[in-house]
């Protein structure tokens, strides 16, 4: 019998994943004996099928939309888990149990800084969508020690709320729109809306509407999104969520083996420089 590990994205839908092949290319290059697969599922199986997967060797990677119904099954969250609701990767440890954490935090953090060229600290951020993955990047925000993030959701209720589960820290506000007549200044303009997932959809943010030096477009593509191309042509700095991806996928290796990932491998699967 191998010791073959089974590791496995738990969402709906994943055939557009990336992930299967990032952690496959990690894992032939460092030989291990592992194998990553995407399967479809739905929140009641979350739970039992983190457990069979971690309690036999292996792990996995949690995505929409049961990144929440993961946070609930774990025997110890992170913080990061704890702040956001929010669970993205498990693992197994001896005599805790099922382990989690959000390594969607930490990556948004590498990425902003990668296209803002420095930290998060004491920069203003406006945040667009107030889903899970806009629950990482305020959570981020905050923890790094931005001065101001500004919330914009087309369903305000839910980035109050939003606002209201972090905390409701004194720098982040919720605004209702943005108004091109008296654009507001930010360091770093987020898309953390699902806007720019399909090529038909409207871009989710007037350009005119704020002055920013950089974008950051967690939607992704190969070729940029219309977002990232509409900002880079108004001579702004700007990346799509190809870094982040990756740094989720790096950081979520580094909790399922003590070494370390071979993160050009991985930035090379998404055609990236490191
Ligand atoms: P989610 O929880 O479903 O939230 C979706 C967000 O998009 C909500 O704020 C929603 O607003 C907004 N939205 C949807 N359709 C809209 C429309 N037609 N007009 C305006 N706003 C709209 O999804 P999520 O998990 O936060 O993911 C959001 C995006 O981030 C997805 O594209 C996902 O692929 C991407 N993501 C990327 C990474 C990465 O590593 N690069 C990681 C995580 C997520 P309402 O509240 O009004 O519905």
């Amino acid at each position: 019998m191998s010791g073959l590990n089974l590791y496995a994205l738990l969402g709906e839908p994943v055939h557009h994943s990336l992930s299967p092949a990032l952690h496959n290319a990690a894992f032939k290059a460092l030989q291990i004996d592992g194998l990553y697969v995407a399967l479809r599922t739905w929140d009641e199986l979350v739970g039992p099928l983190m457990r069979s997967l971690a309690v036999s060797g292996g792990g996995g990677n949690v995505t929409l939309p049961h990144k929440r119904a993961a946070a609930d099954a774990l025997d110890r969250a992170s913080e990061d888990v704890r702040a956001t609701g929010a669970c993205n990767v498990f693992w197994w440890e001896e005599c805790v149990g099922l382990c989690g954490d959000n390594t969607d935090v930490e990556a948004f953090c590498r990425a902003a800084e990668a296209v803002l060229g420095s930290s998060l600290e004491d920069r203003r951020v406006l945040v667009l969508g107030a889903g899970g993955a806009a629950r990482a990047v305020v959570h981020g925000c905050v923890r790094e020690g931005a001065s101001g993030i500004d919330i914009v959701n087309r369903t305000r209720a839910r980035a109050e709320g939003l606002a209201r589960d972090l905390g409701s820290p004194a720098n982040v506000s919720v605004l209702d729109e943005l108004d091109a007549r008296s654009p507001r200044t930010y360091d770093l303009v987020v898309n953390a809306t699902s806007l720019g997932l399909a090529p038909s959809d409207p871009l989710p943010l007037d350009l005119g509407a704020v002055k920013c030096e950089a974008i950051l477009d967690l939607v992704y593509g190969r070729e940029g999104t219309r977002l990232v191309n509409a900002a880079r042509d108004a001579a702004k700095r700007a990346e799509d969520g190809r870094r982040m991806l990756v740094e989720q996928a790096t950081a979520s290796f580094a909790r399922w083996f003590d070494r370390e990932p071979p993160r050009e491998v991985m930035y090379e699967v998404v055609r990236l420089s490191d």
